[in-house]
């Protein structure tokens, strides 16, 4: 199938006045479009970096350097240029945990979907006013959100999060933006809102045929929507494939530990499994694997030579000794369904 998205070997550095800081050291996925994609992960391990990597919408202005290779349909485009080329470079937009901070208070709903449209949608002409309202009130339709008068004079403070949410996505999706980066979006809704958040995903990808990435420490949510995850892990890909076959057996061990360390996620009769030892970060990775340190099938090898990122059936793993464990053939799942 082909793939929208290709990144290849994405490394980044902060600029310091001591030197330059590794921010991500190999970051190689493909992003389908039209359909959910998951990266997941610890704190720190390069999850957000990479997407604004790509996109361009780096903190503090970007003082980084980006290296690597991005493909759009095919075609190569310069890591963040955020649809600055629009032959080439998709538009990019990232939704937070916190819609408070992008909403204007000042603003009233319909303004914050008209002002979108007027810059991102052409309706700019004497007769457009209709044509914005109209729009902006099939968009909101679209997420879920109320489109009578009174709705589309509300100020953001008489929504609540759940619909502050809604109208953040309502702007992305007016924005014609090609794709969406949710960033932990649903981590401060209640659970059964941001059930309602990540059929919201799943319908942009499918039914309006945006490139969806969903970046989460959640595997629970991720199962539900993602066609395919990314494990990262101090600054590396360490796996990707596609969901069915991830979590019916993930084959690197992080992936594997992420999983049993989950309550809804480890197989029943198993005790729950806490992941030893803190996170390593990408700006001091010791030599060899960056897992090793945590790692319970860790060998000599591993502390001495870094794996690389090897393609197997349905994605690739990177590591000396993933899972199946030789002679067990695919029977060795860690769930079973
Ligand atoms: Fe564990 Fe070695 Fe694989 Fe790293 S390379 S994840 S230390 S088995």
């Amino acid at each position: 199938r082909y793939s929208d998205l290709e990144i290849h070997g994405l490394e980044m550095s902060a600029h310091h006045p001591s030197g330059e800081i590794p921010v991500l050291h190999d970051i190689t996925l493909n992003i389908p479009s039209a359909q959910v994609t998951a990266i997941v992960g610890e704190s720190g391990s390069g999850k957000t970096m990479s997407m604004r990597g790509i996109s361009g919408l780096l903190p503090g202005g970007g003082n980084f350097t980006v290296r690597g290779d991005v493909l759009y349909n095919g075609r190569h485009l310069a890591p963040g240029t955020n649809g600055a080329d629009s032959e080439t470079s998709p538009k990019f937009a990232m939704i937070f945990q916190d819609p408070k901070k992008v909403l204007n208070p000042g603003l009233r709903v319909g303004q914050h979907l008209t002002e979108v449209l007027r810059y991102a949608s052409g309706f700019t002409g004497r007769d457009s006013r209709l044509q914005r309202i109209e729009r902006a009130q099939e968009i909101l339709g679209r997420v879920d959100l109320p489109t009578d008068r009174r709705f589309f004079r509300s100020f953001p403070h008489e929504l609540s999060g759940g619909m502050q949410q809604r109208l953040v996505i309502a702007c992305v999706v007016a924005g014609e933006n090609d794709v969406l980066i949710a960033d932990e979006a649903i981590t401060a809704l209640d659970s059964r809102t941001a059930a309602r958040i990540l059929d919201l995903f799943h319908d942009i990808a499918g039914n309006m045929g945006k490139t969806v990435v969903y970046i989460s420490h959640d595997l629970k949510t991720v199962e539900r929507i993602a066609s395919h995850v990314a494990v990262l892990y101090a600054g590396y890909t360490v796996e990707y494939r596609n969901s069915r076959d991830f979590f019916s057996m993930p084959r690197h061990p992080y992936s594997r530990m992420l999983m049993e360390s989950h309550p809804a996620l480890r197989d029943r009769g198993r005790p729950l499994r806490i992941i030893p030892g803190e996170a390593v970060s990408p700006a001091d990775p010791p030599p060899g694997c960056p897992f090793h340190p945590r790692c319970p099938r860790a060998q000599q090898t591993c502390r001495e030579v870094l794996p690389q990122l090897i393609p197997d059936t349905g994605g690739a793993v990177r590591c000396h000794f993933p899972y199946p464990e030789k002679g067990n053939g695919e029977k060795d799942s860690t769930r079973k369904n």
